[in-house]
């Protein structure tokens, strides 16, 4: 059992909901930290929802989802947030030049003693960790979506990890329920460096007229097994996403190989983005199931 209670997250967002609900469901008290007043509302509404699902099917009782929303709270001022955290993990929009300010803020604002993880996809652990005075404390810990259902949480050694720090959040992943599973610090680490190549491939085949958005993801769906086709786990995941990953692998490795195709980086500049934008290779209607090839691929 480590001594983390209090665990501050910093955005509010897709992952950033998910990682506090699990946090607050396993009994450590939570800060969910946003910019948008808006976003903390809305998170707050997802988790509700969320915990009222597991409530549903037997995972919870009535008793466990109230007192997981009484270890919730908010704030849209992130030195007030941070000011008791045990560990931040920062779960806010993928934008390194962000990502690395907020690492100094976290520094300068957080507990001295207090270990500060990214939830990134892919931007260089160390890199941000070299934006503090604490470069050992600093670790990811990259839940996969949605957060509460996902058993894997990919931990990342930046090259300055101590092996304590590492250490304790393999203890705390585990204590959430999750399978821990620790990487080093490479561009993509493991997860996105085998998935996003995938997802890029989809994109090129179905830009060529190798086959059709229903064709490609049938047979990956099929043949091999995989939940979900790779355009339909693009759409989830955010096209915008998908597209910085890329950019990181493709800049990081300096190989040709991980070059975005086209096609993603023309749909991203038009805001088609997937689910949240509500098009992408499928178009979602709010409340609707079922899914529906975008009209631009039939
Ligand atoms: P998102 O766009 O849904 O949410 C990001 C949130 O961060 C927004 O609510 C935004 O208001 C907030 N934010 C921006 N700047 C902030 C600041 N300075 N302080 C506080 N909050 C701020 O993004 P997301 O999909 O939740 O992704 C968050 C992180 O998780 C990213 O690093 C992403 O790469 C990673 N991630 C995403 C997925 C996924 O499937 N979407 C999976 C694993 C990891």
């Amino acid at each position: 059992m480590s001594s983390i209670k209090q665990v501050t997250v910093i955005g509010a967002g897709t992952m950033g909901n998910g990682i506090a609900h699990v946090f607050a469901q396993s009994g450590f008290r939570v800060t969910l930290v946003d910019i948008h007043a808006t976003q903390l509302a809305k998170a707050i509404e997802t988790i509700e929802k969320n915990l009222d699902r597991q409530v549903g099917k037997a995972v919870l009782t009535e008793e466990q989802k109230q007192s997981a929303l009484a270890n919730l709270a908010t704030n849209t001022d992130l030195i007030k947030g941070v000011a008791n955290a045990d560990l931040v993990v920062e779960a806010a929009t993928e934008n390194v030049d962000l990502k690395l300010k907020l690492f100094k803020q976290l520094d300068e604002f957080a507990p001295a003693g207090a270990l500060l993880a990214t939830n990134t996809s892919s931007i260089s652990i160390t890199r941000m960790a070299a934006a503090t005075n604490r470069p050992g404390s600093v670790i990811g810990m990259h839940f996969m979506n949605p957060v509460p259902v996902m058993k894997l949480v990919e931990i990342i050694n930046g090259y300055a990890t101590r092996k304590e720090v590492t250490d304790t959040i393999v203890a705390l992943s585990t204590q959430l329920g999750k399978l821990p599973c620790v990487v080093n610090d490479y561009p993509g680490f493991i997860a996105n460096r085998i998935l996003m190549p995938m997802i890029n491939e989809a994109i090129c085949s179905l830009y060529e007229g190798v086959a059709g958005v229903e064709a490609i993801d049938t047979i990956m769906k099929t043949g091999m097994a995989h939940p979900m086709g790779p355009l339909q786990l693009a759409d989830f995941i955010g096209l915008d996403v998908c597209l910085s990953i890329l950019n990181v692998l493709h800049e990081g490795f300096g190989n040709p190989k991980y070059a975005p195709c086209p096609l993603l980086v023309n749909m991203v500049t038009a805001g088609k983005l997937g689910v949240k934008s509500g098009e992408g290779f499928y178009q979602y209607v709010a409340g609707s199931k079922e899914l529906v090839v975008s009209e631009r691929f039939r």
